[in-house]
């Protein structure tokens, strides 16, 4: 059993907070907390040289503060004790690990599924399947890994209020899992705007810790910040806050090895002449921060995927429909 596996039991969220550790104070609290380090496992998983930058001091010191955040760890029965090092926990951490869309074509243009510590974008028009997707992966993520998924749960931030709970049994009875396991496994939040967002995304270390969720969702992650950034004079303030979303993503899908989804809507480039005259919302700030872009369009009785800019895949399509099991082959 991976130390993975054994997060889940309840512990307050509190019980993970840095200050919890003794010799850290509040002026070292509000150095780590201006880092991006929330949690105990924020504070173990750092390279101690950076630790050092931001805490001052000695590196004995540093090393004597992770070796405590482990011990604590192990104390919490959130990793287990055979880790003996800091690094090790790191190394362990790394490995990439993907989930079944439950499409083999959509998988094979993944090259596997999608994966851990990458955040996964779906755009494109409306019904295409966007949020099909997001419900079947939440299902998915679930399953054994010899079925393709990770045997854990999901974390489910819905910003459009389309989160059915009814098709999630609908999934998992398809897939014969147990659905009020299944359902009991996502846990939903509902942004009601884009701070609101913002303040899941800042608080989601520490729900994937006390869940040991293994895929965070985000059904829309642009849309809110379109709907209340309306004017020319807001946008720059508007990708500001995009992009401290985008990079507080990125810092979690590598820190938690979960994969990250979201779903983005198109608009039209009128400057576009050929091929597609739409493209994703939130211009760069977006596309670079996501690892990987999939454009979905529907064509007759099924839908189309593309993997867009992509170094990595070779340009290609995948075939699906959407259909009682969440999405599959033709
Ligand atoms: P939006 O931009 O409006 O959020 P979306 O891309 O999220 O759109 P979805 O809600 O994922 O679109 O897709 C809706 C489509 O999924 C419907 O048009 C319907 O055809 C299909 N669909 C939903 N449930 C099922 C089901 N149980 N079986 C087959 N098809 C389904
Ligand atoms: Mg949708």
């Amino acid at each position: 059993m991976s130390g993975r596996e054994k997060i889940g039991k309840e512990v307050p969220p509190e019980e993970l907070d840095v200050a919890k550790l003794s010799g850290i104070g509040p002026a070292t609290k509000q150095k780590l907390n201006a880092a991006g380090i929330y949690t105990i496992m924020d504070l173990l998983v750092q390279s101690p040289t950076y630790l050092l930058d931001i805490l001052g001091g000695s590196m004995e010191k540093v090393l004597n503060l992770q070796e405590k955040a482990r011990k604590r760890l192990e104390e919490l029965g959130l990793i287990q004790k055979d880790f003996t090092t800091a690094e090790e926990v790191m190394e362990r951490m790394k490995s990439v690990e993907y989930i079944t869309t439950g499409s083999k074509n959509l998988d094979n243009l993944l090259l596997g599924g999608i994966e851990t510590q990458a955040i996964t974008e779906f755009y494109g028009e409306y019904g295409t399947g966007k949020t099909q997707i997001c419900h079947a992966l939440s299902v998915n993520v679930q399953l054994p890994k010899e079925k393709g998924g990770l045997n854990a749960p999901a974390i489910y931030i819905d910003t459009e209020k389309t989160f059915r709970p009814s098709r999630i049994k609908e999934i998992a009875e398809a897939r014969e899992l147990d659905p009020m396991k299944v359902l009991k496994n996502i846990h939903v939040a509902k942004a009601i705007n884009s701070s609101h967002l913002l303040l899941l995304v800042k608080e989601l270390g520490r729900k994937i810790m006390e869940t040991g969720a293994r895929l965070v969702v985000i059904d829309s992650a642009v849309a809110p910040f379109r709907a209340e950034y309306i004017g020319r004079g807001q946008l720059a303030e508007r990708q500001q806050l995009l992009n401290l979303l985008m990079h507080e993503l990125i810092r979690i899908a590598e820190l938690y090895n979960v994969a990250i989804v979201i779903t983005n809507q198109v608009q039209a480039a009128p400057d576009v002449y050929f091929g597609d005259p739409t493209r994703p919302i939130g211009g760069h700030v977006v596309a670079h921060a996501v690892t990987y872009r999939i454009y979905l369009r529907k064509a007759r009785n099924a839908r189309v995927a593309s993997i867009m800019d992509s170094p990595h895949h070779p340009p290609g399509e995948a075939v699906f429909v959407i259909n009682k099991g969440g999405i599959s082959d033709p």
